[in-house]
């Protein structure tokens, strides 16, 4: 599919103050369809006056009682509205998405519109379920004075949300839906390779009757209009997902401005296959921890510790199924894998293969783009027999590109693991259940998945340690991320 077999209109404005808008000076940028390198549209590449206009908008709404101070049931009604409204559109959004990001329909339909809905629905139930409590004091002055304490949460004020392109519709969604049902104001920018589907949504919350200047999104390049809603003054809150590179410069300035802020960045998830598993479950589900998404994922199990004496079977596994993957258009319903999102970043990935090759690695599958127009990179799955210290053990690809290293026991898979400046998911393979706790126990990662991989939910909070992030998505942790607590102490 190309644009012009896109039936629907492709929305290519900003939208700020409940209004369609292009930037100030008019310029824009293009983007692609990764499966063909042909350009779909061109979007505004917002300016530092259209940033202000849009957090300008933001705190407006913020400000009125016409938001904040609705009653939590309504902001509970329109999140659910918003959500009939996605799921309504569901065919379109996926189809926005496939043909902007690249990835295979099924997913966008399951993922992207699908996680989209449920994450709403379980947000919309939030905005109702928003709690303080009531402290008794110890204060004894003056004589005979009592005191009545007790603590709200008070939305956090106007929210900038900064979010990458490997899910562009669903990590809006993770951001805006937790913040509205708090009660805050949005301006969302979406990575420069995925603007569309985020335009959609802000004109479907509009429909859904959300008030002008609530959740407003800006398009534009990271450096200047990302930077200028970092560090505007009518920003209360950053919330950030994408690179440990950007995650630094964000949060510096979030310190020097004293602004909250949220960063859920890069990883390097090590999954941990135990002698004991079933080799075939284990090859399944390492491949599957690795190409889903084209390894486009946060999560991407990318680092595969396996026993030596199962070594040889287990990666020979993999490579199997690497090799097996058909590579297309993710409108095709034979494709197994879709490209990478962009040019720049399918150069990145590849000049990170043939780095690991250089470094020492084994390449035993893929390691091509697969001849083909488009972004494409085939699965890759690289021997590390001798487990030399390669850059692409170290550093997170963002591509379908997997490592893989013998142990000889547990403690050292474990130790290996914890190598590294990332801790945002992990996984270990086994089917004894004293044997899975132990690993749970030991690996520095924010999920650990048992026989699974890459699984999310909204009630599961989701974020990193160490350089994978500061702060937690999803479930009750969410709410505390959108808030402040107010304390209240009255005499009497
Ligand atoms: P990125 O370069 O960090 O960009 C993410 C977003 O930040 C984009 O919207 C980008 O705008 C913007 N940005 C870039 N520089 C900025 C700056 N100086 N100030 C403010 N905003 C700025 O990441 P990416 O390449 O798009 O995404 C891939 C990365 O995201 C991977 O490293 C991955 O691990 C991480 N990720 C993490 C999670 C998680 O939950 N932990 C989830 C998904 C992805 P432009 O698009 O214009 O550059
Ligand atoms: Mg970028």
């Amino acid at each position: 599919m190309d644009r012009q077999d896109f039936t629907h209109t492709i929305r290519t404005q900003m939208f700020v103050d409940g209004r369609f808008c292009a930037s100030g000076d008019s310029r824009t940028f293009a983007v692609f369809n990764p499966a063909t390198g042909a350009e779909i549209a061109q979007v505004p590449d917002a300016t530092d006056t259209d940033i202000d206009e849009a957090v300008t908008a933001a705190r407006r709404a913020f400000e009125a009682d016409t938001w904040r101070r609705l009653p939590p049931s309504e902001r509970e009604r329109l999140l659910l509205r918003l959500a009939d409204l996605v799921e309504r559109n569901g065919d379109e959004l996926a189809a926005l998405e496939t043909l902007n990001q690249g990835k295979l329909l099924g997913f966008s339909k399951m993922l992207e519109v699908g996680g989209s809905v449920q994450w709403l629905r379980y947000m919309a139930g939030w905005a109702t379920k928003i709690e303080g409590s009531t402290v008794d004091l110890s204060l004894a002055f003056p004589p005979g004075v009592r005191y009545n304490a007790s603590t709200r949460r008070v939305p956090a004020g106007v929210v900038a949300a900064i979010v990458p392109w490997n899910f562009p519709l669903l990590m809006a969604v993770w951001k805006i839906a937790p913040a509205l049902a708090c009660g805050c104001t949005v301006v969302l920018k979406p990575a420069e390779e995925t603007p569309l589907t985020a335009i959609r949504l802000a004109e479907l919350a509009h429909e859904a009757g959300f008030p002008p200047g609530v959740f407003n999104v800006v398009t534009g390049q990271g450096e200047t209009a990302g930077a200028a809603l970092v560090r505007h003054a009518g920003v209360d809150k950053v919330t950030f997902t994408g690179s440990t590179e950007v995650g630094r410069i964000i949060g510096k300035q979030c310190a020097n401005d004293l602004k909250r802020v949220s960063l859920e960045l890069g990883g390097k998830s090590p999954v941990i296959v135990l002698d004991d598993c079933d080799p075939q479950r284990a090859i399944e589900g390492a491949a599957g921890a690795i190409f889903f998404n084209h390894g486009q994922v946060c999560t991407a199990g990318s680092r595969l510790y396996v026993p030596r004496a199962r070594f040889e079977e287990i990666v020979e596994g993999v490579a199997q199924v690497a090799r097996n993957t058909v590579l297309g258009s993710g409108f095709d319903a034979a494709t197994q894998m879709g490209p990478l999102v962009s040019s720049r970043h399918r150069d990145k990935v590849a000049g990170m293969i043939a780095q690991g090759r250089a470094e020492g690695g084994e390449i035993v599958a893929g390691g091509g783009d697969g001849n083909r127009a488009g972004y494409f990179i085939e699965p890759t799955v690289i021997a590390n027999a001798a487990n030399q210290p390669l850059t692409v053990v170290r550093e997170e690809v963002f591509g379908p590109v997997l490592v893989a290293m013998p142990y000889d026991d547990v403690e050292e898979a474990i130790a290996a693991a914890n190598a590294s400046e990332y801790g945002l998911g992990a996984s270990v393979w086994t089917n004894q259940l004293d044997r899975a706790l132990r690993v749970v126990d030991a690996v520095q990662a924010g999920t650990v998945w048992v026989n699974t991989h890459n699984m999310v939910d909204p009630a599961l909070p989701f974020g990193g340690f160490k350089a994978s992030g500061i702060g937690r998505e999803h479930g009750r942790a969410i709410i505390d991320a959108y808030t402040e607590t107010k304390s209240v102490c009255i005499a009497y």
